[in-house]
């Protein structure tokens, strides 16, 4: 497994690809999640390169950047173990170059809501991140994980924008046995808050099965899932039901004209988990 830091080094090695490249953006401590991620990968290309890049531009000042966890030989012996190919840990100057121009790459109608209504700049520091990864790694497909369902659909939305060559795979979310989808956050947990982190996974099932045993009304599920999370001790950012495409609101949940997603933004003590569940109609 070669380790690549310079954006030349990184040209270097694609250029000396001659099958597909499958490329796997984390910022580390990487989980079972971020390996299902490479695994993905793995079936779909020939040659793998995962990026470990912690991106200052999608954290706020007041988040939590410093204290991320930076588990970073663990990391190379998951992706040796995984047998990709190549892993890029940039530092941030070959990301972002002091003389460059700040870039604004965005699409307003799927970041100024949700996520991006709580945590300012965000996805304008993710397209920033992914755009340029993107353009120097240069792959033929990239993997993400449907845990940051938000994100994924900027980043379709994003790749189809620019009429990038790059098929976006979905991954879907990986969890721990009693439900909590991984995270790197996790670990903050204490003994209390790892309990009532199940919140999270406990509403989005009741809301599913609200749903697939009839209620239509998307205040009604949304009241049921705040109910849940309040009795964790969540502090709710957002626990919502949205048209699965556009992210939209919706007057009336109709699984016959379009699929739903429940999405779940909440703080668990210091830290703050999402979550989300997609529905379908039970016929398809
Ligand atoms: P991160 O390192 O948190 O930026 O995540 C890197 C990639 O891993 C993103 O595409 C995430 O959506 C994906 N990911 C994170 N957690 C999970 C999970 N539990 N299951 C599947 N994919 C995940």
């Amino acid at each position: 497994m070669q380790i690549l830091k310079t954006v030349q080094d990184v040209r270097n090695w694609r250029k000396a690809q001659t099958g597909k490249v499958g490329f796997v953006p984390t910022m580390g401590a990487l989980h079972p999640g971020h390996l299902s991620l490479i695994d993905h990968a793995s079936q779909a290309a020939d040659h793998i390169i995962v990026s470990i890049f912690l991106n200052p531009t999608q954290f706020s000042p007041n988040e939590d950047l410093d204290r991320y966890p930076k588990p970073f030989e663990a990391d190379l012996q998951h992706c040796k173990d995984h047998k990709v190919d190549a892993v890029w840990t940039p530092h941030v100057n070959d990301v972002y170059p002091p003389d460059e121009l700040d870039l604004e790459i965005d699409v307003p109608a799927l970041t100024a809501i949700l996520e991006g209504a709580h945590r300012p700049d965000h996805f304008q520091g993710v397209c920033r991140v992914v755009a340029k990864l993107f353009g120097v790694v240069l792959p033929d497909i990239a993997c993400f994980g449907q845990k940051d369902f938000q994100q994924l659909k900027v980043i379709q939305s994003l790749t189809a924008g620019l009429s990038l060559p790059i098929e976006i795979i979905t991954c879907p979310t990986i969890r721990e046995p009693d439900g909590l989808a991984m995270s790197s956050r996790n670990i903050y947990l204490n003994q209390e808050e790892r309990k009532n982190a199940l919140a999270l996974s406990k509403a989005l099932r009741e809301a599913e099965h609200l749903i697939l045993t009839g209620e239509i009304n998307p205040s009604n599920i949304e009241h049921a899932m705040a109910q849940i999370l309040s009795t964790h001790n969540a502090d709710i950012d957002y626990a919502v039901v949205r048209n699965e495409t556009t992210l939209a609101e919706l007057d009336v949940i109709n699984l016959n004209l379009n699929d739903v997603v429940c999405l779940i933004a909440a703080n668990i003590g210091s830290t703050r988990l999402i979550d989300n569940k997609v529905i379908t109609h039970p016929r398809d």
